[in-house]
């Protein structure tokens, strides 16, 4: 079997080998048949089974094969036999080896069968591969080739575009050349054109110049004919004369010789001018031929600056479409040039509108850091500025409770003032009592001068300022009251010791302030004093300080409102000073009462009587001027400018703050008392007389009145007189009264002196002032009715 096989080289080199196998009449036995003739033949212990193939082989087992380790096995197999000379076992054993080996061969045939078939098919899937190859080669060189041939087609096409341009731009090139060409010849043609109507115009001028020359040839010859006529009948006139006078036709003949040679002469003329004719028309012909040339020449030319014009209007046409389509073409390059252009524009300007941007963003970040920077810092300034406003607030509050409770205080120090300086007053004593000397006037006395009586003024510690010594025949009478004001004192020095009264007027209270003495010893002068600033007496400078200080207690609330009214009480009469009309009259007869009342608040009115509001001093001033010249004034020995009347000006002051809600109701009433002297020295009489009778009894009654309420009497006579009553709710209770004793300094007045100090001494003694407080508790309105009851 092994020799049949070809060797494995020479049949590995066959293409295929499946088909050389079956050409040599092997068969591939299955690979299980194979196993399964091995497992039988092993089965059976060795025994030979059939073979696989008809080649002529004895019977073997078929021994399987696993793989290539079976195959080294068998070749590490060893013939061992149980002697040397067990042929048998060998043979046996050889045998066994043998089938094995057939085996092996077989199964590597097999082996190679599978190979080879396997490579078959590998050939044949690569011989399909490599047909597919060629196949998609050819392929893809076709569509190379068609892909070329396109390249060409297009690059051909893109040449003869390219030449189609060329051409077209040569074209064009020509058509502009042609058309320029053109141009010229059109020009140069109109230019000849121009010179062949110029030439016509000359021609024409011509003509007609030849047919005016025709005309007047033809003229000539017609008159030369009507001449000839003319002769011609002449002839015959003179042939007939002939015939009637024979004579005459001699030299009728003679002159018709002449006259025929004048006639040939003529025709020569004639004929000359007939060839002149000739000529003219010749030349007119020719003339007329040479225009008729022209004309067609014209017409030729015209017709070719037609043809021409045609040809360059085409040109121009053609010229205006290729113009057209190039002005389209650079419009469009244009329009798409200008449009990139825009668009790069476009771009360049959203570039540097997205750089702004990127800057502005850059820059808002920044700015918004800052902000965010500054926010913080904002919100911790808020912060301690809200903390410094808490903290402001609270000292505020605090800064506002010790306001209030300053306000407070001060209301309640205010309070405890006015309680105080009342004290204070009252330790004074609620009447007091001053005494003022005047200086000696020039006028007092004698020629000499007055003669001033012996006062003196104790400069001892104690009594200084309020003591005066009055020498009176050799006797001493020494007095003392609440101030002596010698000769020297001034209306301010007066003025500063009255000031506190007045404050008491504006704290509430009732304040009365006299001025009492004899008729020219200063009461008017102290009162009201004279014009002039330093010589201003009580009355002005009281309502100078109410007004002040009733301005400068608004800032503390105060509102002060103010009534004034000026009475004198003449042989107890009440007149009104403010009232309208007559002031300086003095009318008994009126009909005005003038009744005083009391009100059981202590409130004094009296009716009919002017009361007017007064809000500044210069109200006041006037008010004044107009009382001193109202006020009656009568004529004495002592003093014609002395007053026979009491003068009250009375100030109603009513104050309320609005923020303790206090209200105070305060009177200050200044009265310049009338004369005090006795009735003896005055020397009056009659009217005087009652007068001075009348003022007496109201002095009288008024210190009746103080020493009953120094006393503490229970019964005080206010009812005894006008002024009295009119005064009673400010004399006694918590009312201030201040009597002012004017003093004359001269030697004649000592007696009046004397009564007036003892007078004084007499009031200054009744005021003490802890007594003076108690009677402060007992109610007014009692002893305002028991004053009823008295009077
Ligand atoms: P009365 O009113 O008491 O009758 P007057 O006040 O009219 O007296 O005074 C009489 C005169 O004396 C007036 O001319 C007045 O100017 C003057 N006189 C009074 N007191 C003084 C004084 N202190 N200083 C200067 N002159 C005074
Ligand atoms: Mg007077």
């Amino acid at each position: 079997m092994a020799s049949s096989l070809p060797p494995r080289s020479s049949y590995l080199k066959k293409e295929n080998a499946g088909t050389a196998r079956r050409e040599m009449g092997l068969k591939v036995a299955p690979r299980r048949n194979v196993l399964s003739a091995i497992n039988n033949g092993e089965a059976n212990g060795g025994a030979p089974s059939a073979p696989a193939d008809g080649g002529g082989a004895e019977a073997a087992p078929v021994v399987e094969f696993g793989g290539r380790e079976d195959v080294e096995r068998l070749l590490a197999e060893k013939m061992k036999g149980k002697s040397k000379n067990d042929f048998k076992g060998r043979n046996e054993q050889m045998s066994d080896y043998i089938k094995k080996l057939r085996a092996c061969i077989r199964w590597y045939m097999e082996l190679e069968d599978g190979y080879l078939a396997e490579q078959e098919k590998l050939r044949s899937t690569l011989d399909a591969e490599n047909s597919r190859h060629t196949e998609l080669e050819a392929q893809l060189s076709n569509a190379i080739e068609e892909l070329k041939a396109a390249n060409l087609d297009l690059t051909r096409r893109c040449e003869s575009l390219e030449e189609t341009l060329n051409r077209e731009k040569s074209e064009k090139l020509i058509a502009v050349e042609s058309y320029e060409k053109e141009k010229q010849e059109r020009e140069s043609a109109e230019r000849s054109r121009d010179v062949l109507t110029v030439e016509l115009e000359r021609a024409t001028h011509d003509a007609k110049r030849f047919s005016e020359q025709l005309k007047m040839v033809q003229d000539t010859n017609k008159r030369l004919q009507e001449y000839n006529t003319s002769l011609q009948q002449y002839n015959s006139n003179l042939q007939a004369d002939a015939s009637k006078s024979g004579e005459t036709i001699s030299k009728l003949q003679k002159e018709k010789s002449a006259m025929m040679e004048t006639m040939a002469a003529l025709r020569e003329c004639h004929n000359s001018m007939s060839s002149q004719l000739e000529s003219s028309r010749a030349s007119q012909q020719e003339a007329i031929r040479v225009k008729e040339e022209l004309r067609k020449e014209v017409e030729c030319r015209r017709a070719e600056s037609k043809q021409v014009r045609d040809d360059r209007d085409h040109a121009v046409a053609q010229l205006n479409s290729l113009n057209i389509e190039l002005a389209t073409c650079k419009e469009q390059f244009g329009r798409a040039s200008k449009e990139c252009e825009c668009m790069s524009t476009k771009v360049s300007a959203l570039e540097e509108t997205c750089n702004t941007q990127q800057e502005q963003i850059q820059t808002l970040q920044k700015q918004l850091a800052v902000a965010t920077d500054k926010l913080k810092l904002a919100d911790v300034t808020a912060i301690e500025a809200m903390t410094g406003y808490e903290e402001q607030k609270e000292k505020i509050k605090y800064l506002e409770d010790r306001l209030a409770h300053a306000e407070s205080q001060i209301v309640e120090g205010d309070e405890l003032r006015k309680k105080l300086h009342n004290t204070i007053l009252e330790l004074k004593g609620n009447i007091r009592v001053f005494c003022r000397v005047r200086p000696l006037l020039r006028f007092d006395g004698d020629s000499n001068g007055p003669e001033g009586a012996s006062i003196s003024f104790p400069t001892s510690v104690e009594s200084a300022g309020r003591a005066i010594d009055l020498m009176n025949q050799g006797q001493k009478l020494s007095f003392s009251y609440d101030k002596v004001f010698d000769h020297n004192a001034s209306q301010e020095d007066v003025f500063v010791e009255i000031s506190q009264l007045v404050q008491s007027a504006l704290d509430g209270y009732k304040v009365c302030i006299f001025a009492y003495g004899q008729t020219g010893s200063g009461k008017t002068y102290t009162m009201m004093g004279k014009s002039g600033i330093d010589q201003k007496g009580i009355i002005p400078r009281s309502l100078e300080q109410i007004f002040k200080t009733s301005q400068s207690l608004e800032s503390q609330g105060w509102k002060y409102s103010m009534q004034a009214s000026m009475l004198e009480i003449y042989n107890e009469s009440i007149r009104d000073l403010l009232a309208p009309g007559r002031p300086n009259s003095f009318d008994m007869t009126t009909s005005k009462q003038y009744t005083i009342k009391h009100d059981s608040h202590g409130n004094t009115t009296v009716s009919d009587l002017t009361i007017i509001d007064v809000f500044s001093i210069a109200d006041v001033t006037n008010l004044l001027e107009k009382a001193s010249h109202s006020r009656s004034v009568g004529k004495t020995q002592m003093n014609e400018q002395s007053s026979r009347s009491h003068f009250v000006f009375t100030l109603k002051i009513s104050g309320s703050n609005e923020n303790t809600g206090q209200h105070v109701q305060g009177v200050l009433n200044l009265i310049d008392l009338a004369g005090s002297e006795r009735l003896a020295k005055s020397g009056s009489t009659g009217d005087r007389l009652k007068e001075t009778q009348s003022i007496n009894k109201s002095l009288s009654a008024l210190s009746d009145v103080i020493f009953a309420i120094g006393k503490g009497d229970d019964h005080v006579p206010f009812r005894n007189s006008k002024l009295t009553y009119l005064l009673q709710p400010c004399l006694g209770g918590d009312s201030k009264t201040l009597m002012f004793v004017n003093i004359s300094p001269e030697a004649s007045s000592v007696g009046e002196t004397i009564c007036s100090l003892r007078f004084a001494s007499r009031v200054n003694a009744c005021e003490i002032g802890i007594p003076r407080r108690q009677t402060q508790a007992r109610p007014f309105d009692s002893r305002l009715s028991y004053g009823f009851q008295q009077y």
